[in-house]
């Protein structure tokens, strides 16, 4: 960690010196058109180049945008929206928008946020955030700065101090995590479903399903986008759960809602969810084994529900077998 602290240290430097031999040389080799943000690992990178692209990776988790003229910070890659937690925004609705800047949300004439464009694009609590942030009169540029220092700027023992934050902050998320696990699993293997949707949901939570996703891995297809929507990657969240191919299975506002609130890293993390905030897990699971169903049988040309039916039939299902339980 103080290693890495000291490599961040270099980072910094390559970010706000400019006219320095040290970023002179390493511009020209290794992010000539960008900034060394968002220079990409290179094989070609000398051992001093990886060193500082380990720095930049510790710069990039910590440090925060200020908004100027909002050109130079990625909408949904970069941290700029001052939240402690989740710093990134949720995933970009809109696929054209995907590497826009910030600029495109800013009145370029009236120098304010263009209420219609961010009321269009974030939810309502990024939305109040947004309108928070203060824009200058003139238009200025961004500035990347250091939280953790008094004065913004990156020293390296402002670095130390945040690598054993986030380090005490994982080794917390980790712990509890572990003590959840047992639980999640006695509820999934008790509930009240069929063998088959109880299996499944265990195999998506291992991430054990033949998705785009694992079979690319294993170098069984050659590429792993969702086959519905082809425009993320199919893992086993996305295939069931994320995918905007579904709206119509999770769209009912009463049951579903927090799909559009709560952001999942895991499918595993959307059921210990589930288990811990809904009394929904049975409809869930059979609603998700129907989803996948339908896929599979899409994929291999059989006939197969709609997919505006899913929800409904799923329910219907559950409420079958279920009342054929108390018999
Ligand atoms: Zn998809």
């Amino acid at each position: 960690m103080f290693n890495d602290s000291l490599l961040a240290k270099q980072a910094w430097r390559l970010l706000h010196d400019h006219n320095s031999l040290f970023y002179k040389v390493f511009k020209a080799r290794f992010f000539p058109n960008t900034s060394i943000m968002e220079a990409r690992d290179s094989r070609l990178g000398s051992y001093a180049w990886r060193s500082i692209l380990i720095g930049r990776d510790v710069i990039q988790r910590g440090a925060r945008w200020r908004v100027g003229d909002g050109k130079n910070i990625r909408i949904w890659q970069d941290y700029w929206i001052p939240r402690m937690h989740p710093t990134l925004l949720s995933a970009c609705p809109i696929s054209d928008f995907e590497d826009s800047s910030v600029d495109i949300l800013i009145d370029p004439q009236s120098r304010q946020w263009n209420v219609e464009m961010v009321e269009g694009l974030f939810n309502e609590e990024e939305v109040e955030l947004i309108k928070q942030i203060p824009l200058s009169n003139v238009a200025s540029e961004d500035i990347l700065y250091w939280p953790y220092s008094s004065n913004g700027v990156y020293s390296s023992k402002s670095g130390y101090k945040f690598l054993k934050m986030e380090d005490e902050l994982m080794d917390r998320a980790h712990n509890s995590v572990v003590e959840d696990d047992s639980q999640v699993w006695k509820r999934l293997w008790s509930m009240n479903a069929p063998q088959k949707v109880k299996t499944l949901l265990w195999r998506a939570c291992r991430e054990a399903l033949p998705t785009k996703c694992s079979l690319f891995r294993r170098k069984i297809t050659e590429e792993d986008l969702c086959v519905r929507c082809r425009a993320a990657i199919e893992n086993s969240l996305h295939a069931l759960w994320s995918c905007t191919e579904l709206d119509l299975v999770w769209g009912d506002p009463e049951l579903w809602s927090f799909r559009n609130e709560v952001q999942f890293l895991s499918f595993k993390e959307l059921l210990s969810w589930i288990i811990k905030h809904t009394q929904l897990l049975e409809l869930f699971a059979v609603t998700v084994w129907s989803i996948w169903n339908q896929r599979n049988r899409v994929r291999l040309n059989q006939p197969a529900d709609a997919i505006h039916q899913i929800a409904y039939l799923s329910k219907k299902w559950l409420a079958e077998y279920q009342a054929r339980q108390f018999v």
